[in-house]
Parts: structure tokens; sequence; C-alpha cells
């Protein structure tokens, strides 16, 4: 037959999405996922929370209209009073155009597609290193991408100096992507204090913030790692992309939201109306079932208190498994440092093993971290940290 796709380059894959074929087919039994950012129990299980079980029973299964092209109206508002507060200013002045999205990814399309046709042209900056989808996203709605410093790894920290110096020499105007809280893949943040000196720097360079907010609870809370973009809100426009995949354990259903904080209600209206055709031109409206989910538990005082207990076990667990794991290390050796495991917070760990060292761990001993020494602690339980514990040690002195 005639070939139309001849020349259709092999797409090489997404490296982490790969990495976990690779550990599906690994035949061992004790093999140890700390690859895919997913949450998972102690069982190793991705689990179902309660809040949500029980929203599914309330909504059972009825008619299936045609969501708007800015979601289910109780989501929209939902995504609001967990992202800025009940109370917050912008709110209370009408000032926010949200809408329903397709996960994080979709809003920070969405986001992307916005700017690129309102605000076109302009330089964009992600953090060195960053979700790689930040490239992608930008890259597809047309912007070339830049990064700014953001990982010390001498101190496994923050790199403040390196990452203000380049957002403040970077072209007024440009379009900064921040990660407020759980920063993956290094699990660094900023403190209050840098966070509101980088505030003053993006507002007189006149700088457009979107934050993108994959992780919201598993920080401090979820009212505390809000903190950074309600404060921002209070004094500059905005974008805020948020996901729902891993605080509701919902990755399949595909729930986010986008968030434009403007100057006015009349500004934020006609912002609204602007999303709602971007999301036309793009997939027409957002699916419903994952949308009645959330909506169902944050419009609900008891179901959204259950919930909010849920991410706080979840965030707990990652904290004690942190822990373990730094403890297990110690007993193993006095030689490996492993402040870094309990200084950083979220799901993933910036581990400094090299490339090598990572292959090591994942070919003698089916221990799998991503290439970077990004290490999902969530993938962490009583069962394999010693393991985990062990594999690290001999590479890390090999
Ligand atoms: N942004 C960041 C920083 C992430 O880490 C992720 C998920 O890994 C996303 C966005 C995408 O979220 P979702 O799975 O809801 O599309």
């Amino acid at each position: 037959t005639q070939s139309l796709f001849g020349q259709v380059e092999a797409f090489a894959g997404d490296p982490i999405l790969s990495l976990n074929d690779s550990f599906k087919a690994d035949p061992r039994d004790q093999k140890v996922n700390l690859s895919i950012g997913v949450y998972t129990d102690e069982k190793g299980r991705i689990p179902v929370l309660g809040s949500v079980r029980a929203a599914y029973e309330r909504i059972g299964f009825a008619e299936r209209p045609y969501l708007p092209m800015d979601g289910h109206p109780g989501y929209r508002e939902g995504v609001q009073k967990l992202v800025f507060g009940d109370r917050h200013p912008a709110r209370e002045a009408k000032r926010i155009a949200t809408i329903q999205t397709i996960g994080g990814t979709g809003a920070v399309g969405i986001a992307a597609d916005f700017l690129a046709k309102h605000t076109p042209g302009r330089a964009v900056l992600v953090s060195d290193p960053t979700w790689e989808n930040h490239h992608g996203l930008f890259q597809r709605a047309g912007f070339k991408t830049a990064t700014y410093p953001y990982w010390d790894a001498k101190n496994r920290s923050v790199n403040f100096d390196g990452m203000v110096k380049a957002i403040e020499a970077a072209e007024s105007g440009s379009i900064i992507i921040l990660q407020p809280v759980c920063h993956n893949p290094t699990g660094v943040d900023l403190d209050e204090k840098q966070q509101a000196a980088l505030t003053d720097v993006m507002i007189a360079k006149g700088h457009i913030a979107v934050f993108d907010m994959a992780y919201q609870g598993f920080g401090e809370s979820l009212e505390a790692d809000a903190a950074f973009v309600r404060r921002y809100a209070e004094r500059a426009s905005c974008l805020v992309a948020n996901s729902f995949s891993k605080n509701f354990s919902l990755y399949g259903e595909r729930v986010g939201g986008l968030s434009i904080v403007c100057r006015d209600a009349d500004e934020a209206e006609r912002v609204l109306g602007q999303l709602k055709l971007a999301v036309r031109r793009s997939y027409s409206s957002p699916p419903m079932t994952g949308g009645l989910l959330v909506a169902t538990v944050l419009g609900n005082e008891d179901l959204r208190a259950q919930w909010t207990r849920e991410v706080d076990e979840m965030r707990t667990r990652m904290d004690s498994v942190r822990k373990l794991l730094a403890e297990r290390i110690r007993s193993l050796s006095n030689e490996v440092d492993v402040g870094f495991l309990t200084n950083q917070r979220g799901m993933f760990s910036y581990t400094g093993l090299t490339a090598q060292q990572v292959d090591a761990m994942r070919e003698r001993d089916g221990v799998y971290l991503v290439g970077s020494g990004r290490m999902c602690v969530a993938g962490l339980n009583e069962e394999n940290v010693a393991k985990v514990a062990q594999s690290f040690v001999d590479v890390s002195q090999a």
C-alpha cells in the first residue's frame, strides 16, 4: 500500500512512563517502584479515598449531558475556595476566572494557549529542573522556553540567589512558571521570606506568574500550601493551575482547574469568555464523572472534612517513610548524608544520585528511581524500606 506517513518519526516515549513499563515487566518479586509520581499507601496500592467513595455513591449514574465549556459550577466554586480560601479579596470582588480542566496538565496547557493568544512572543522561564511538560506545553503553544536556576546541588536546597537574579534579568513582562509547593522533581520549596522577596521582583518587572500547584496538601496542609498563591493574588494578577490527581487520588479521572486573577470583575468576565473559547477549540468541555466527584466532596461540609483528614493521612505517611528511610540509611552507614530526605517535602526527593548509581540500583536490586536521581517517596513502605536503604548505601559507597 501507498505510504502516507513513512516519514513519521518514532516517539521516544516519556522517560518516566517508559520506566514504569519496565518496572511492570521486571520479573523480580522484591522490586520497588520509586519512579512514577503516584501516591501509594502502606500496601503499595493507589488509595480509594473514603470521601470520594461516599461521593460516588451519592452521585450514582444518571444522565450524562455535556458539562458547560468552563465546567461544573460547583466544581469551579470548590476550586476557588480551596486554592484562594473562602474570604480572599479577589474572590469577594469576583475578579477570578476559574474553569474545570483536564487535570493539571490541561490547566497548564490552556494557560499556555491563552497566553499565546493574548500575550504572544513573551519569554517563558521555567525552573531548572522542572516537570518536563512545562517546556513541552508552552512550546506547543508557540513559545520558546528557557530556564531559571533552582536546584542547589551542593546544599540540596533552592538556589534562591540564582533564581532571583535570573528572574530579575529576564525581559520585563516575561512569563514565569512557579511551583508554589512540593516542587517536582526536587522536593525543595521557597520559604515565606523568599516567596515575599520573589513576589516583589515579579511585580516590579511586570512578569506574568503562572503557578502550577499539583500537590496542595502534601507539603504542610491544604491551607498552608496555598499561602504563596493567596498572598501573591492579593497583590497582582496571576494564573493558577491546580491538579486534584494526587490529593484526591483520582489520577485517571483527569481533574484540575485553571484560575486567572484579574484586575476587576469586568476583566474576569472577559477572561472567562476567552478561556471558554480556548476550551471549545480544544476539547469542547471537560469530563463529568470526576468533576461531579470533586464538586460533591468540596461542596459538602462533612465530606470535605473527611477528605481533609485523608489528605493529612497521605502527607503524614510520606513524612514518616522519609524519616524511616533516613534512619535505616543512618543505621547502615555514617558516611551517607540523609538530611535532605527530611528537609524536602511532598512526593519527591532529589537524592543527588547519579544516573549510573540509579542504573545500578535498578539492575542489581530492582529499585527504580528516575535517571535524574528523583525518588518518589510515596512508593516507600515498612516492607521495602530496608531494601531501599541497603541499595542506596551500596551504590553511594561503591
Ligand atoms: N504539574 C506538575 C508540577 C506535576 O508534577 C504534575 C503531575 O505529575 C502535573 C502538573 C500534571 O498533573 P495531572 O496529572 O493532574 O495532569
